[in-house]
């Protein structure tokens, strides 16, 4: 059986849907290629963290682009896809951050002090350390945003798992176990399988792979409202922690922002470490936030793919007529990053400040 469309999008996670929402709405026809359950790669689990503060300020700019963009996606599929609930950042890191989000009076960040930090988390142990409210950032409701996006795009999503992608005169052709499929370019937004497929049309990606946990845990008293929170602080003992609120503010999902280094195959180089970091996170919740109950209710084992300038890098990587996407913390920017794919595959090129050489969300400090 031959399958053929303008475009070859290989992965329906966040970003592959958001690539073929982008598509179809701009009057390609498109077909998205998953080997799984969409939204079950890097993209599972209840929510993420929206956030504006990046030490990149390409990637603020990036970001407030996305939020508009999240907007306009309630509007157009019917449903709230990011809290109104704020973002909460404890520590030094985000006053640094803070100048570049304040360019943008869209956003409204500000510092603030402890009594309106607890106003805003009473879940929350002591602090009076550097605080910042972004009350424009908020938790993604993922799995809605993967649902609707991939009943707006139906049948154009198949079951299949692409095995090879080979250029061919005019076009890509896409080699999967009972199909093959002829078309114009090819997006390949497979996550941790992007790095394979894109060697096999000799685009290489220095992607360095990570396992990641994540842990949740149930509000005590219900909550009206629950803010992302963000800990570069070591005020409670750890640095690097991060939650995000489930859509129903019934939980936080909160991990530490450390992953733990995997081999190119996939092999846990410290076996011991994910297991660590699920102990690290309770005993987090334990000191730092009272408000919850630190029996943890679910846990989520994930993928990281990491670009070596940075925890937030992203970059778009290109051979003819097929497209590779890779970088990590990318739910965010979803609604952006697929419209940017779109454009490439459109105009035929990556625009700045996608490519490679570009760095976009390079870390400073
Ligand atoms: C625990 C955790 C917490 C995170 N927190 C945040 C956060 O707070 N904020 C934020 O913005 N980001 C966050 N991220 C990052 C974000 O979730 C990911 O960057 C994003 O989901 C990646 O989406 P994706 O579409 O690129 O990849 P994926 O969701 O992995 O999608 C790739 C898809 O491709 C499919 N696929 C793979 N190979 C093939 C093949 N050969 N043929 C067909 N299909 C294939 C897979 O089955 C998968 O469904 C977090 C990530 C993790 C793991």
């Amino acid at each position: 059986m031959a399958l053929t469309s303008d475009v070859a999008v290989i992965g329906a996670g966040i970003i592959g849907l958001s690539t073929a929402y982008q598509l179809a709405q701009q009057g390609s026809t498109v077909t998205v290629y998953e080997t799984g359950t969409p939204g079950f790669g890097q993209s599972a689990g209840q929510s993420r963290i929206f956030r504006h503060a990046h030490d990149d300020p390409r990637l603020v700019e990036l970001a407030v682009r996305a939020r508009a963009h999240w907007r306009r996606w309630e509007d157009e599929l019917g449903a709230p896809l990011v809290s109104g609930d704020g973002g909460l950042a404890l520590g030094d890191t985000v006053l640094r951050r803070l100048p570049a989000m304040q360019q943008y009076s869209e956003i409204g960040a500000r510092e603030i002090g402890s009594d309106e930090l607890h106003s805003l988390l009473p879940q929350l142990a002591d602090y009076d350390g550097p605080a910042v409210f972004d009350p424009s950032a908020g938790s993604i409701h993922t799995r809605s945003a993967i649902e609707l996006l991939t009943q707006s795009l139906g049948d154009h999503v198949v079951r299949e798992q692409v095995i090879s992608l080979r250029s061919v005169d005019d076009g890509v052709q896409v080699r999967c176990p009972t199909v093959v499929g002829e078309h114009a370019a090819a997006v390949v937004c497979a996550g941790r399988g992007t790095a394979a497929l894109a060697r096999g049309v000799g685009i290489e990606i220095p992607v360095k792979l990570g396992a990641h946990v994540r842990v949740s845990f149930a509000v005590r008293d219900g909550a009206g409202r629950l803010p992302t929170l963000q800990d570069g602080s070591d005020a409670f003992g750890f640095s690097g922690i991060y939650a995000a609120a489930y859509p129903d503010r019934s939980a936080y999902g909160l991990g530490l922002a450390d992953s733990v280094d995997a081999d190119v195959d996939g092999a846990i180089v410290d076996g011991d470490a994910l297991a660590r970091h699920a102990h690290d996170a309770r005993a987090y919740m334990s000191r730092a936030l009272p408000g919850f109950d630190p029996t943890p209710i679910g846990i989520v084992h994930c993928w990281v793919t990491a670009l070596p300038w940075g925890d937030d890098g992203v970059g778009i990587w290109q051979n003819g007529p097929v497209f590779a996407l890779a970088g990590h913390n990318l739910f965010k920017h979803a609604p952006t990053i697929g419209e940017t794919l779109a454009l490439a595959v459109d105009v035929g090129s990556v625009p700045t400040p996608f490519t490679p050489a570009d760095e976009l969300g390079a870390d400073q400090g």
